[in-house]
């Protein structure tokens, strides 16, 4: 019996090969006529570039899975950090807005208004952040964070491949409990005007890092690759051994930084109790095989009870499960979750008590007035020592973009409180005359942003005077025209105010020998030196300079002033009086 052609799709004689359903979808047709197309000879090598398009449309885009979604976007976010890093330097940096992840860094945002009473303007955008954290869980995690995108690069790249492997070392642990506890912490110590977020914060963290650890550490391998002179950071073995330590423990435990450490992680953690969409695991379709544990990335158990403060937001549970048992759902059953942080309240009582006891130490540790260290030079700019370290979330980004180098950050120079906030070294560098760099990178404020003209008292800013930043002070024992009947006058040359805040008066001496000899021996006018370290830096007594740049008589501290407006000492006696 034949059958009817139209209907069957054979070829109408009975014949054991069907030929393909016809159907009426232009879409079907397209692609049928393509396929044709594809395999009628010459034709096949005709257009290679069309052929280049349909493979990435079926390959690619076709198969486009969220997962795919959010490793581009984490490319994108890395990349782009990388670059603001790296533009972050006096020749390229043009008005780039190289503080951006800082900015949008809401916890950085948070603690510094908390430390100041006060939101400082560009750290606006971090609070900004808060609100799709509110609508869809710690997000900023797993799309945009580099930080986490470097462990999850390391852990993709050293970690185990062994399934059963990684669902175990993907369930939750208590050791994450540690966060939310450093965050206690850490907020406690901000409220009482101490901020330290800085320390671990991924973003100022990462970018610390590159400042002072990995960029300096490329540019010794491939020479002039970043830097046109090498460039060197007090500590910078520290920077880097936190850093190997963290990446390499994602060997033992996968995203250990994020999942224990990160106190940004922990703040977004709090938050995303409220969001609305959420992973949700249908249990009646679950056939409890842990296949979502193979790449969670937050290790939230989704293969039980999600723990919603724990949850990345990577969908890699999504793509893993074989039934199709999770999605991710608007508002879902609330009995299918764990709402909270794991936090007890006696562990967050240790946080706030921790936090407590780190503030008095660290406060105690330094005095910033009274008993202040000489050698805390703080970059042109500076707010007072104490908002300084109210505002300075220890970034580096000052250090990175400062052309000289001299730039350094503290080990215990401004006490524990001011670990790693910047100072100025001049042995290393020294503070270029026509430069507010530092100022224009600084996200919070520490370093206020000023103009040359204001700098150097120029113009409009000719009665308030150049900002100083400390004063010069000659070591006779050590300078070679006063004690070693030497010639120089490096310093006095050096010097770039206008008049030279250094000056020399020529003596005519009898030397060991018995000849005579004429020297200029050089002297300091406390009036106009601003303390820019240039003679010290350049003075050939290289060990310990001759002439040393201190603290003291920079313009952001009445208690540090050595002079009074115009240079008259005898004023200092009203400001003495004053204190008392
Ligand atoms: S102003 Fe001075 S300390 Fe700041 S970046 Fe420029 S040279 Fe460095
Ligand atoms: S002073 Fe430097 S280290 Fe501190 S917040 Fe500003 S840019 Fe960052």
């Amino acid at each position: 019996m034949s059958c009817n052609k139209e209907t069957c799709g054979c070829d109408g004689g009975g014949g054991s090969t069907p030929n393909p359903p016809q159907t009426d979808s232009p879409v079907t047709a397209y692609i049928q006529s393509a396929k044709k197309k594809e395999h009628s000879g010459p034709e096949k090598k005709k257009n290679l570039f069309s052929r280049a398009v349909s493979w990435f449309i079926k390959t690619v885009i076709a198969d486009m899975r969220i997962t795919r979604v959010r490793i581009v976007s984490q490319t994108f976010f890395f990349c782009l950090f990388l670059f603001f890093v790296i533009i972050t330097d006096l020749r390229y940096l043009k008005g780039y807005p190289v503080s951006l992840f800082l900015e949008l860094d809401p916890l950085v945002g948070f603690a510094t208004s908390l430390t100041t009473g006060t939101i400082y303007k560009s750290l606006i955008l971090g609070l900004v952040l808060l609100i799709p954290t509110l609508v869809l869980g710690r997000f900023f995690c797993n799309w945009i964070c580099p930080y986490g995108t470097l462990h999850q690069f390391t852990r993709f790249l050293f970690g185990s491949r062994d399934e059963q492997w990684n669902i175990d070392a993907n369930r939750f642990r208590h050791l994450q409990q540690l966060k939310y506890v450093l965050l206690v912490a850490m907020l406690v110590a901000a409220l009482f005007g101490s901020l330290q977020i800085g320390l671990l914060d991924p973003i100022c963290l990462f970018h610390r890092s590159m400042s002072t650890a990995i960029l300096p550490g490329i540019n010794l391998l491939l020479p002039d690759s970043f830097y046109i002179k090498q460039y060197f950071h007090v500590g910078a073995w520290l920077v880097g051994f936190i850093l190997f330590f963290f990446v390499g423990m994602n060997v033992i435990i996968p995203r250990f930084f994020c999942r224990a450490v990160c106190p940004l992680g922990a703040f977004l953690g709090f938050l995303s109790r409220f969001s609305l969409w959420r992973i949700e695991r249908d249990p009646n379709t679950c056939i409890d095989c842990d296949a979502c544990l193979k790449n969670c990335q937050g290790a939230s158990d989704p293969h039980t009870q999600l723990r919603k403060s724990e949850c990345f937001v990577c969908f890699e549970c999504i793509d893993d499960c074989p039934v199709d048992a999770i999605s991710f759902s608007f508002m879902p059953n609330k009995a299918h979750e764990v709402s909270g942080p794991p936090l007890p309240g006696r562990r967050a009582a240790m946080g706030a008590l921790f936090g407590m006891a780190g503030y008095a130490v660290a406060r105690g540790s330094g005095d910033s007035d009274s008993n202040f260290n000489k050698k805390v030079i703080r970059p042109p700019g500076s707010v007072h020592e104490d908002g300084f370290l109210e505002r300075c979330i220890k970034c580096d980004q000052c250090i990175r973009v400062c052309p000289t180098n001299v730039l350094q950050p503290t080990l215990m120079e401004a006490g524990l409180e001011g670990f790693w906030t910047p100072i100025l070294n001049m042995k290393i560098g020294y503070c270029e005359l026509n430069c507010t760099l530092c100022g224009q990178v600084c996200p919070t404020g520490a370093i206020q942003r000023i103009s040359i003209e204001e700098k150097n008292g120029r113009g409009e800013f000719a009665e308030q005077g150049p900002v100083r930043i400390g004063t010069a002070f000659y070591d006779h024992g050590r300078c070679l025209p006063w004690t070693m009947e030497t010639p120089c006058v490096v310093c006095e040359e050096v010097c770039p105010t206008s008049p030279k805040a250094i000056y020399s008066r020529e003596v005519t001496i009898k030397k060991r020998d018995g000849n005579m000899i004429t020297l200029r021996r050089p002297y300091v006018d406390p009036s106009l030196c601003i303390g820019c370290g240039i003679c010290e830096h350049e003075c050939p007594v290289k060990d310990h300079a001759a002439i040393r740049v201190t603290a003291i008589g920079e313009t952001r501290s009445d208690e540090r002033r050595l002079l009074m407006d115009g240079g008259d000492t005898s004023t200092l006696l009203d400001l003495v009086k004053r204190k008392r």
